[in-house]
């Protein structure tokens, strides 16, 4: 066996129940054609969990989710809960796993496959062969920093304060990440704040340079405004390759990214915790869309984005390079032979279905590896 490695898999509500049931497929695949055992529990998560457990996530499954390698999310949330206490919403249980796996670190790769270059909104030579990597923070910054509130000051007036806060180390541990990562790609990062006009953003490039100073020479480090970065992508979206930024910021840039792309039924994405003593770390995968009830049960969501976390898992969680490969390679495939879900499909096309899809990317599987 080459290796057993524990996944826990929550599935969660609308379509996201859908597009794991194709990676469930995949999972049995290779089981079945490689030497390769996967140690699979599934659990509720999000709405679905607060139907069954009268909680988004219960106890039970936060702690086998600590106890996992890591975890594959599918998408959580609908109107059916949305009178829900925000401590137990569907979204609560997101937050909950990011917090307490400490998932500070968040890939979003952008990558555009040739075969579907026409459906992004930007002249197909500007996106053609586009592969980005977003390394957003995620658990500081704005959105976590104290005080925060809304104070009155008079009878008549109120004020809101938000906090932008980051301290060395926390850069520090996203800046590694940035390094590291680049240096597997084309060792070249964008570090992107405010330093012009925010203390933090001045802070956030000084510690990011004399990290660079001290451990990574040979990475090409450029510094660049968030401003000027959200041009920079529709402008010439190519000249980037890894791109470092806060959680604000990173939260705007990557939704920018995603678009290039052309659909988020394409978008995968990672979150990585610390490496602990003995070379582990937490790790949850998710595709960047949500649960879409719009088109739930209708079994046309494009599973892609899903099947394509499984692949980042099999890279960052369980150095299975050449696996994620094949995955990443059987999709180009199904895709330069026309292949498509509803969502990335021109008007002149036909769709197929999620099942339909899935089969597709493991019929190729089965020829790339000669099955
Ligand atoms: P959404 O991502 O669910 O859907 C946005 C649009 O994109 C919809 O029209 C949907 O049909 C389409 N779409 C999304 N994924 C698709 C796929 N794989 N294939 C084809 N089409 C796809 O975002 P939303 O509509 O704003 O939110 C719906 C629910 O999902 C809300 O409850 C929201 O809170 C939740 N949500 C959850 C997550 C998550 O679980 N990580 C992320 C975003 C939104």
């Amino acid at each position: 066996m080459q290796s057993n490695k524990k996944i826990l898999v929550l599935p969660g509500d609308g379509i996201g129940k859908e597009v794991m049931s194709e990676v469930l497929n995949i999972i049995n695949w290779m089981e079945k054609t490689k030497t390769v055992s996967f140690d699979v529990s599934e659990r509720l998560v999000g709405g679905a969990a607060y139907d069954k457990e009268g909680n988004s996530i219960s106890d039970e499954t936060m702690q086998e989710a600590i106890n996992s390698d890591a975890v594959l999310f599918g998408a959580v949330g609908g109107s059916k809960w949305d009178n829900v206490e925000r401590s137990k919403r569907p979204e609560a249980a997101l937050l909950r796993l990011r917090k307490e796996l400490d998932l500070f670190a968040n890939l979003r790769p952008a990558v555009v496959f040739d075969a579907l270059a026409n459906s992004s909104s930007l002249k197909l030579e500007v996106v053609k062969g586009l592969d980005i990597l977003i390394l957003r923070e995620l658990t500081s910054g704005v959105y976590f920093g104290k005080p925060r509130g809304i104070k009155k000051i008079n009878d008549n007036e109120e004020k809101a304060i938000d906090t932008q806060s980051y301290t060395t180390s926390e850069i520090v541990r996203i800046g590694n990440v940035a390094f590291d990562l680049a240096n597997k790609r084309s060792k070249k990062v964008f570090s992107v704040e405010k330093s012009n006009v925010m203390e933090s953003g001045l802070f956030w490039r000084n510690v990011i340079s004399d990290l660079h100073k001290k451990k990574y020479k040979e990475i090409e480090l450029q510094h660049m405004l968030a401003d000027n970065c959200a041009m920079q992508l529709v402008r010439d979206p190519k000249q980037f390759d890894v791109i470092l930024t806060d959680n604000l910021f990173g939260d705007l840039l990557s939704d920018i990214a995603a678009m290039l792309t052309g659909s988020l039924g394409m978008l995968p994405s990672a979150s990585l915790g610390e490496i602990d003593q003995n070379g582990n770390r937490s790790a949850m995968y998710e595709p960047v869309h949500g649960s879409a009830p719009d088109i739930e049960g209708r079994n046309i969501a494009n599973p892609l984005a899903m099947i394509m976390s499984f692949a980042m898992m099999l890279k960052y969680s369980f150095d299975m390079k050449e696996d994620s490969e094949l995955i990443e390679k059987a999709i180009q495939n199904v895709l330069n032979k026309g292949m498509r879900t509803a969502d990335i499909k021109n008007n002149n096309e036909n769709a197929v279905s999620t099942k339909q899809m899935g089969q597709a990317v493991i019929a190729e599987l089965n020829i790339l590896s000669g099955k």
